[in-house]
């Protein structure tokens, strides 16, 4: 996870070569200075840093320091001061500004739908600007809806969507032209945090089969963590204060700026850089309404959690079977403990934060789908923070190992 490696993506590619296959390119800021007109100190002093192709950087720090300015360098909405921004090896300075802005995919908060105009309307706007035919653009549109799990919403109108709804659209719409650069400004920054999660599993899911460049703004560290490849800390000025892979940042702060803004619960963060589906998951057996108990008993003895779950007509989770449950002679429809449900995509971290919050001690583990993967439980995340470990290999194994 997190891998820098890109090399399906390297190197030069646009979409008139290949069509229909996703692109991505390598961007890199040289020696780059913003100074806004009257300003008397730079927003912006000497960056420079690279991304491959395909990776996630994000920009973090805080207030102020420049992140925003930064990106909105890239695509010339605001001008250099003196440096180069090179996008697929090439000067940003060399062309159109107005056409550059069309190529580079760019996603912000507000989203900025139009609201008289359909969903599908919408995400066909660059395409449109671009001069596709209609075919190609009615072809693109449905792909990017699909894309995005709201195929049906096409002809709806952005009020009628919910917010987590426009943000995907806003995505959607970033992707249309398959640009080899994607900017993203605190894209998540407006939206609650259940479905802020969400979206960014969602969006990592995606971003997994499109590899594309991205320049991703926040504020957040903890969104950092869990969305970048590398992370840009950046402090007041504009200046670059550590650049780094996020496992690297929560092991080796680079100084006491870092160190601060990375935050003293540094162990803690450590569980956003695995995901609950690299962890070894405790074995739970599933029953059903109306199943013998003697049978569920049985099978939650043997299993490492020693509780039986039940899951309803359609397979999804209902909850723990109970010692009072299991008196009965048949499995009830309805359970006495409602289950915790996490996704597969989840950070442990948010995991963890669901766990605590519902005060469970475990949950069903659920792939995209709903099916039942096993169960994750505090104990085990508790072993995992024990073992001081940041990787995702084995974990349980480690801990085990490490124990005396
Ligand atoms: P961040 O996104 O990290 O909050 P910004 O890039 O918005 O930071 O701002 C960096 C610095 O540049 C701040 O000191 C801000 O006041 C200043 N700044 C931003 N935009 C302008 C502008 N249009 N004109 C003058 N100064 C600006």
């Amino acid at each position: 996870m997190n891998s820098t490696d890109t090399a399906q993506a390297e190197g030069k590619s646009t979409s008139a070569e290949r069509p229909g296959r996703s692109t991505a390119a390598p961007l890199e800021f040289r020696h780059v200075n913003k100074v806004y007109p009257g300003a008397t100190e730079p927003a912006i002093e000497d960056l420079s840093l690279e991304v491959g192709a395909g990776e996630i950087c994000v920009l973090v720090g805080p207030s102020g320091c420049g992140k925003t300015t930064a990106m909105r360098l890239v695509n010339r909405m605001i001008d250099l001061t003196s440096g180069d921004i090179l996008l697929d090896g090439e000067s940003i300075m060399t062309g159109d500004p107005v056409r550059l802005r069309r190529e580079i995919g760019y996603v912000i908060q507000q989203i900025g739908l139009f609201p008289h105009r359909t969903i599908a309307q919408n995400v066909a706007t660059v395409p449109k600007l671009l001069g596709w035919n209609r075919d190609r653009i009615r072809a693109r549109t449905t792909e990017l809806l699909e894309l995005v799990g709201l195929a049906e919403m096409a002809d709806r109108y952005p009020g009628q969507l919910s917010g987590g709804q426009r943000q995907r659209i806003g995505v959607a719409r970033g992707l249309a032209a398959d640009p080899p650069l994607m900017l993203m400004d605190e894209p998540f920054g407006a939206i609650d945090p259940i479905t802020r999660e969400r979206l960014q599993n969602q969006f990592l899911r995606l971003q997994a089969d499109l590899r594309k460049t991205i320049v991703f703004v926040t504020h957040d560290i903890d969104e950092a963590i869990k969305m970048g490849d590398r992370i840009a800390v950046l402090r007041k000025g504009g200046r670059l204060a550590q650049y780094a892979t996020p496992a690297e940042l929560l092991m080796n702060p680079a100084d006491d700026f870092v160190e601060d803004f990375v935050g003293a619960d540094r162990a803690l963060k450590r569980l956003a850089l695995l995901r609950v589906r690299d962890f070894d998951l405790w074995s739970t057996p599933t029953v059903r309404p109306g199943d013998p108990t003697a049978a569920a008993r049985e099978q939650a003895e043997r299993s490492d959690l020693h509780h039986a779950l039940l899951l309803d007509d359609h397979g999804r989770p209902q909850g723990w079977l109970s010692e009072r449950d299991l008196r009965a002679d048949a499995v009830p429809e309805i359970p006495d403990t409602v289950a915790v449900v996490i996704d597969r995509d989840s950070t442990l971290r948010d995991a963890l934060a669901q766990l605590l919050e519902d005060g469970a001690q475990y949950g069903p583990v659920v792939d995209s789908e709903g099916r039942v993967l096993g169960a994750l439980s505090v104990e085990l995340i508790s072993r995992f923070l024990a073992s001081g470990d940041t990787t995702a290999e084995a974990p349980t194994d480690r801990a085990e190992a490490a124990a005396p």
